[in-house]
This record gives C-alpha cells, structure tokens and sequence, in this order.
C-alpha cells in the first residue's frame, strides 16, 4: 500500500496497449486490445473505434490497482489529424490518418515554409490542415486541430486545445525556439493549432465521472504524450547522448540520442526534441522485409546458429525490397543487390545479415558527419533483435557494444511519461 502506479496506452497502427509501471519501471500489468470494426457508410468510424479502445483499456487495468494510479499518458500515430469543435471537442470531420497523402495542399504549404521544412510532405499534419481548410468552408472560426494522442487525452482530463512538441513538429511547431514559426502564424488557420508543452507535463486530473466510474483516485493526473515511435525510443531508455536504438522490422529505423539538432531533408533525417536534447532520426529501405522474402523465421532461426559472426562475410549485398533508398545513401534510383548468391544457404544469410550491418554502420558514420553526437552503445528493438548472430555481427561492424533493448513496447515508454509528469507535479 502507499505505492504509486504509471500508466501509459500507445494507440499504435494495428492495436493498442497499456502499461503499468512503478518508479523503478517494473511492470505491474499490461494488456492489449485490438481496434472494434466501427463502419461510418463505407468507411471505418475511427473515432468510435480508438475512444472505445481507450475505454475498454481503462477497464483491463485490474481493479486493485487503479487506486494507485498517480498518473496518465498516452502516445498515438504521429501526423494523426482531428479536427474539432473547440468549444465541444466533437469531430467536424472524419480523422485523417497517419499516413494519409493531402497532395492538394503541398503547393500551398511549399510556397510558405523553409524550403525542406517537415510540413513539406503531403502526409504532413500541416498539409491534413491546409487541406480541410480549403475545402471546408463551415465551422472554421470554432475549429481546433488536435493529435490523435492530444484527442484521447482529452477524453481523460476534458481540457481542449494541448500538444506536446513531438505530435506538434509535423504541423510546423518549432521546438528549439519553443513556439510556432511566424510564417505558420501568419496563416489565418493558424487560430486552430493548439498549444504546446513538453512531452510528460501533467494538464489536470482525471476527469472526475471517469475516475468515479472505473476507481481511479482523486488526484490521478494527466500528462501530455508523444508519438508512437518515440514512446518506444523512450522505452529502452537510453537516456544518455551517444545512446541509440536501432530498430530491425521490416525495415532499418535509427534513432540517436543527441546535443546537437540536425535535419538533412535529402536523407529523410530530422530531429525531435527530448527535453534538452535531440533525438535524431533515419530511416532506410533495407531490413527484414528482405529476408522474409527469402527464408521464413524458422530457416532465419537455424541458419542464422550455424554463421561464424567473428568473420567477416565478403559478400557485398544491399539488400532492398524495392528500388530506391532514402538513408544512409539518397537514391531513388538505387537497385536491390542480392547477388551473386553462395550455394551455401549459411553464407548467403552471413552476407546478408553482414551487408545490413554495414549500412547500419554507414548510417550511425552519416550521424555523426551532419554533427550529432558520435554513437556510442546502441540497443535493439523489433524482430531482428533476437538474433544473437546478428547482433555479434553488428558489434564487429560498427565497433560498438550492442545489445538487445529491455524493453521496446511503446506502452511502456508513455508511462514512463505518465511518471515524468507526476514527479514534476509534485515538485
Ligand atoms: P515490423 O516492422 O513488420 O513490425 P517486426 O519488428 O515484427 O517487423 O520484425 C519482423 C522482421 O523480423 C521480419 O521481416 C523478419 O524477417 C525479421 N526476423 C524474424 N526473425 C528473425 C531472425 N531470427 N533473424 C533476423 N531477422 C528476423
């Protein structure tokens, strides 16, 4: 008794997850719920489907420990678009999602940002606004322009109009200077954005009819979020500059920890902030995908045992799905090299995981040449991660320490949030 809990929710692409956590970030209960089929007409009613999600996790967090709850916060799909009324908080349109295009509004919003700026790619939230501005001419003067997080936390402590500066960087937020850019204030919808705060502050308790309902105590606050991907960066807390985390799925996703802001637009790379530090980011093509395609998880598993990692495969590979990569080499053109291929299914692999190696190395050397923090331990997250052939592998590569993370559920991370947020309340 007496001790307090953390909870975090990620609303992710396919499911959401909660996380309940204590100080020391043990893990007191998680649990996972797929999105309800919710039809509008023809298309999927989100907003039902996540604010039902939202309630039923509320409800999976067994009884006992809801009095102990401190804290709330929840992290969402980044550039998730909703626009509501600002006096009701009722949706005046249908969500735009994560990774919807407005190509419509591209031109418009190139013509007033910084050249390579975020905004300045069609699935930006700045494009989802610009959008909805010019085709709606109703309901503008009430309009607010929430993240999906900022929605559902609404729905908990019933404040509208708050963000947090990661969901806000795609709608043109700058957070070095902590405010919105004069040209974005200059745009008559810019009446719509909403205000910004740190990732983790707390914005008021639970609403008093929820945490009757469900036992929540009296003094349960709740904390602005983030997006999913950087919930999950936060979950391996890799809290220092030079600590990274590398996420091998179905693709390469890097992610490091810095002093320095960096943004490359040719690379895709760009910065978030993370208190007084950055986290740097990039994303390549090459990754798992690839070798889903040629060798299923078991073959992976039992091939992947019998590789030598303390010798250096000479085979070359760069191993895409498709033409074309972005980072840590900008070619659209650029082919899928996975020849010539060994008779040995063993050294095939070796190349392979090798070659991937080499362009994570390639990738963390890029990094460091725009100015971050030079790498100095990284963690792995996502299905490659179990490999300990690879990682052997990577070690030698890059030269650095690798491991596999603690934890990399995004749930996770939002708590840690949720556990930022009370200690700052009390302090
Ligand atoms: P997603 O990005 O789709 O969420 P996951 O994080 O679930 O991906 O990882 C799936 C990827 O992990 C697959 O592309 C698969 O090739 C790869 N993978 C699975 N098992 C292994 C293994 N033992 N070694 C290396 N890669 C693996």
């Amino acid at each position: 008794p007496g001790e307090r809990l953390y909870l975090g929710m990620d609303f992710g692409t396919s499911g959401a997850r909660y996380a309940l956590i204590d100080k020391h970030g043990t893990i007191h209960s998680e649990g996972k719920r797929e999105y309800p089929l919710y039809m509008n007409g023809e298309t999927m009613d989100w907003i039902q489907s996540w604010k039902t999600t939202i309630f039923s996790l509320l409800k999976d967090v067994p009884v006992h420990f809801r009095p102990l709850v401190a804290s709330i916060s929840i992290d969402g799909t980044s550039a998730t678009t909703i626009i509501v009324d600002g006096t009701t908080g009722e949706p005046l349109w249908r969500p735009f999602l994560y990774n919807e295009s407005c190509p419509d509004a591209l031109p418009m919003v190139k013509s007033i940002a910084p050249v390579n700026h975020t905004v300045c790619s069609g699935s930006s939230t700045l494009c989802k606004l610009v959008s909805w501005w010019n085709a709606e001419d109703s309901n503008k003067k009430s309009a607010l322009l929430l993240h999906q997080a900022d929605w559902l936390l609404w729905l908990l402590h019933g404040k509208l109009g708050v963000s947090d500066y990661n969901n806000a960087l795609k709608v043109g937020y700058d957070p070095e200077v902590d405010s919105y850019p004069p040209w974005l204030l200059a745009q008559p919808y810019s009446q719509v954005l909403p205000s910004v705060t740190a990732p983790g502050t707390s914005i008021g308790f639970l609403k008093e009819d929820i945490r009757t309902q469900f036992g929540f105590r009296e003094d349960c606050v709740v904390c602005t979020g983030t997006t999913d991907s950087i919930a999950a960066f936060l979950a391996a807390r890799a809290t220092h500059p030079g600590k990274a985390v590398t996420s091998l799925g179905s693709t390469l996703a890097i992610k490091l920890l810095s002093t320095k802001r960096i943004e490359d637009a040719r690379f895709g790379v760009y910065s978030h902030r993370l208190d007084d530090k950055w986290l740097v980011g990039g994303a390549s093509n090459t990754g798992g995908a690839v070798l889903r395609e040629l060798f299923t998880d078991e073959q992976l598993d039992k091939l992947s045992k019998q590789i030598n990692p303390t010798e250096a495969s000479p085979l070359e590979y760069y191993p895409l799905k498709a033409v074309g990569e972005r980072f840590p080499v900008a070619d659209p053109n650029l082919a899928p090299r996975l020849h010539p291929r060994p008779e040995s299914d063993v050294e095939y692999l070796h190349g392979i995981l090798e070659s991937i190696a080499r362009i994570e190395a390639k990738a963390y050397s890029l990094l460091k040449d725009m100015g971050a923090t030079q790498a100095e331990e990284v963690f792995t997250a996502g299905g490659g991660a179990k490999n300990e052939k690879w990682i052997k592998i990577r070690e030698r590569v890059l030269g650095l320490p690798v491991s596999r993370a603690m934890q990399t559920e995004a749930a996770f991370g939002a708590a840690l949030l949720a556990l930022k947020g009370a200690q700052q309340s009390i302090n």
